[in-house]
């Protein structure tokens, strides 16, 4: 029989009542003859209670000893919920072992509270699965070279699953979560926004990296890269629907562009807070000035999302670009410090109430126009674009942060994905 992979994430598994709903629908899985494998979250609030723990003791910090002890800590989270199911199965009568990452292993690098999996030792759990036993593995972390416990980023259970069920060739993977799959935009902002049945595999990848926090943005590049199955579904259906029915609800990430596909010519709206803009004002223009910035902001770790310079005047230039909001003090510190004086630039200035708001389709790719439309709506609501950037299949703009819900409130009706599709 098939093996699957499901992921329960952090409000899924957030009680023991909730627990137990999860062993009983894996238990009907079991028992309908799939092998399983189960990646669970820590329970909901949980990494942000034990997070929130280190910092009453010390400031976050960039310190690798600080981000190592973050990884041994956050991990926990994941441990408990594992062994809780476990716990919860064998209590519905089935044979049941949880491991952590490091039991396995799950070999990362050793980029602390955001490492990337290198590999999956699959021994262990395939000689269970072969027992009978239904398999649950810590989502969220794994172990370096070195033996130190590491994480994968916040939302990482997602990554791990994929990762999971392309490691052990499992024929899907299915993200259980607390939405009913993935929605046009976020269904917390818009309740008009629509559950899309499928969504293409690279729409859920622009989706994910532009700030649609439903699937981690590396679950959906594993989930490509290996070609899973990956389907999003809710855990809050009775555990006793039809298994059939069950495995056909929710969205599907799908691989083929069909025609339906093809026509939408918007099918989603992303949105992040988690980006501060960077401006420095009245740098000298010459060769060699967005080197000197970037440069040294690359140097120090820090990846730069969107870059804006403006046209000369006098000699002079103002030159913009986004970075995480987490690296925003980092940053301007950096340019502050070294670069500004060394380039002769007047000031360097930061703003991290802004928001980035992006429209994604394929159908943009045939369609001339999209962006147009999307600046319209945004100008007849009296939001001023500060910065774009697109791609063939997305276009994105920065704007005041206090306009995100207006904003994507109206492009969602501007492109008509309010209506139900046929
Ligand atoms: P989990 O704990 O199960 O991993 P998350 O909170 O990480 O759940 O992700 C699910 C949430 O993602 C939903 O509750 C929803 O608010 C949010 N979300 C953002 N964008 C979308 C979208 N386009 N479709 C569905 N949910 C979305
Ligand atoms: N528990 C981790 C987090 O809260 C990982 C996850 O839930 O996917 O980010
Ligand atoms: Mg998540």
């Amino acid at each position: 029989m098939s093996l699957i992979v499901h992921k329960y994430g952090g409000t899924s598994m957030g009680s023991t009542d909730r627990i137990k709903n999860v062993a009983k629908r894996v238990a009907k899985w079991s028992r309908a003859g799939y092998q399983m494998v189960v990646v669970p979250s820590a329970m909901s609030g949980e990494t942000n209670r034990l997070l929130g723990l280190a910092k009453e003791l010390a400031p976050t910090s960039v310190d690798l000893s600080y981000q190592r002890e973050l990884d041994m800590l956050a991990s926990t989270g994941e441990q408990a919920s594992s062994a809780l199911l476990a716990i919860a199965l064998q209590a519905e009568g089935i044979d049941s072992v949880s491991y952590a990452g490091w039991q396995l292993p799950i070999l990362t690098n050793s980029a602390f509270t955001k490492a990337r999996i290198e590999s999956i030792d699959d021994k262990r759990v395939m000689g269970d699965l072969a027992e009978g036993k239904v398999v649950i593995i810590t989502g969220f972390q794994g172990v370096d070279a070195h033996s130190n416990i590491t994480t994968l980023g916040r939302g990482g259970s997602d990554t791990s699953a994929v990762a999971i069920a392309a490691a052990l060739k499992a024929s899907e993977c299915l993200i259980y979560t607390d939405v009913d799959g993935v929605y046009t935009t976020d269904p917390r902002v818009v309740p008009e926004a629509k559950r899309l049945t499928t969504i293409s595999f690279e729409e859920m990848l622009e989706m994910a990296s532009m700030g649609s926090k439903v699937l981690q943005i590396r679950s959906v590049e594993f989930a490509g890269k290996y070609k899973v199955p990956l389907r999003v579904l809710s855990s809050f259906t009775p555990w006793d629907i039809d298994l059939q029915e069950e495995a056909r609800s929710g969205t599907l990430i799908s691989f083929e562009e069909d025609e339906k596909m093809e026509q939408a010519i918007v099918s989603g709206i992303a949105f992040n807070r988690d980006e501060a803009k960077i401006s420095v004002i009245g740098v000298p223009d010459k060769p060699g000035i967005a080197y000197q910035i970037l440069g040294a902001v690359a140097e120090a770790n820090i990846e730069v999302d969107m870059i804006i310079q403006n046209i000369s005047k006098d000699g002079k230039t103002d030159f913009s670009f986004t970075v995480h909001r987490n690296d925003h003090a980092k940053t301007l510190d950096l340019l502050k410090g070294q670069v500004i004086p060394e380039l002769g630039a007047a000031e360097v200035v930061g703003d991290a109430k802004i928001c980035k708001v992006s429209i994604v389709g394929i159908g943009m790719r045939s369609h001339v126009g999209v962006a147009s439309k999307m600046f319209k709506t945004l100008s007849e609501e009296g939001i001023n674009i500060q910065m774009i950037s697109t791609s063939e299949i997305k276009t994105s703009v920065v704007i005041d942060e206090k306009y995100m819900e207006l904003a994507v409130r109206a492009l969602h009706k501007t492109f008509d994905l309010d209506q139900d599709k046929a």
